[in-house]
């Protein structure tokens, strides 16, 4: 088991068909917050190992400390959380969570890369007569994840404006990778009704920082990201933060909606 699909992709890439990897955040839900049923619990405990990253998800802390014994991995250190985090939630930042870890490391795929080792060797010590299967794995892996990590250098190398404004500061890790500085916007908050003021406020940062692209997420509704870029000009993109894939996702698995992401970054900031 896997606690939320990033982790899910890279442990099911290197294990191949030696093992079944399930997720127990399920397709199209919210893995900040997670609540956990009775049976995802049980699926922790019969799980031959939990691949997690501690301090993300509580339910999961908890599932694990009781469940899980010396079956579970915390992905935490190789990951690199060296970034600060302000979550933008019903309209106001939460301040009692300000200046928490960043969880979102999976968005710079050379932080993603470095989590493959140690998935590998908890693989190779369950399953020892697989482990040249399972360093393949890793190997073909890590060459891939290098390639996306390649395209979005060369791709995002001249960008005219660097500031990236989204709805969800999931972008962090990515902005730091490739020069971009991550503006997350009080206002832009999905499922919630805009206060004038806010909008006020998005609208005159997008003016004053000539911010050609408000970016958004794939489920929730646009109508925000559109009513500002109605006002200014500006155009709106969809950047997913690959929390979870679901049909309306833009592409099948973490590389292809990191492709797709990398294309409308591209065409957003815009980049030559
Ligand atoms: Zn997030």
């Amino acid at each position: 088991m896997a606690s939320f699909y990033p982790l899910q992709w890279v442990t099911a890439q290197v294990a191949g068909d030696r093992a079944d990897v399930g997720s127990l955040t399920k397709p199209g839900a919210e893995p900040h917050d997670l609540e956990l049923t009775p049976r995802d619990v049980a699926t922790v405990a019969d799980a031959d190992l939990v691949v997690y990253l501690g301090g993300f998800q509580t339910a999961v802390d908890d599932a694990v400390d009781q469940e899980a014994g010396n079956r579970a991995l915390d992905v935490s250190k190789s990951a690199d959380l060296s970034l600060r985090y302000t979550p933008i939630e019903e309209g106001e930042q939460h301040s009692e969570e300000a200046g928490s870890t960043d969880p979102h490391f999976w968005l710079d795929p050379i932080r993603l890369s470095h989590v493959v080792g140690q998935v590998t060797d908890r693989l190779v010590r369950l399953d020892p007569t697989h482990a040249g299967q399972f360093r393949r794995n890793a190997a073909d892996l890590r060459a891939r994840l290098r390639t996306v990590d390649w395209e979005y250098r060369s791709g995002l190398a001249h960008c005219a404006n660097p500031d990236l404004v989204t709805s969800h500061n999931a972008f962090g890790y990515l902005a730091q990778r490739y020069g971009l500085t991550q503006v997350g916007i009080t206002g832009l908050t999905p499922d919630q009704e805009p206060k004038p003021g806010d909008l006020a406020d998005v609208t005159a940062f997008v003016r004053a920082h000539d911010v050609r692209t408000i970016y958004y997420e794939t489920l929730v509704s646009p109508a925000i990201a559109q009513t500002v870029a109605a006002e200014t000009g500006a155009n709106t993109e969809v950047l997913d933060p690959i929390e979870g894939l679901t049909k309306d996702s833009q592409g099948r698995d973490y590389l292809q909606v990191m492709r797709a992401n990398l294309a409308n970054l591209r065409r957003g900031q815009p980049c030559t």
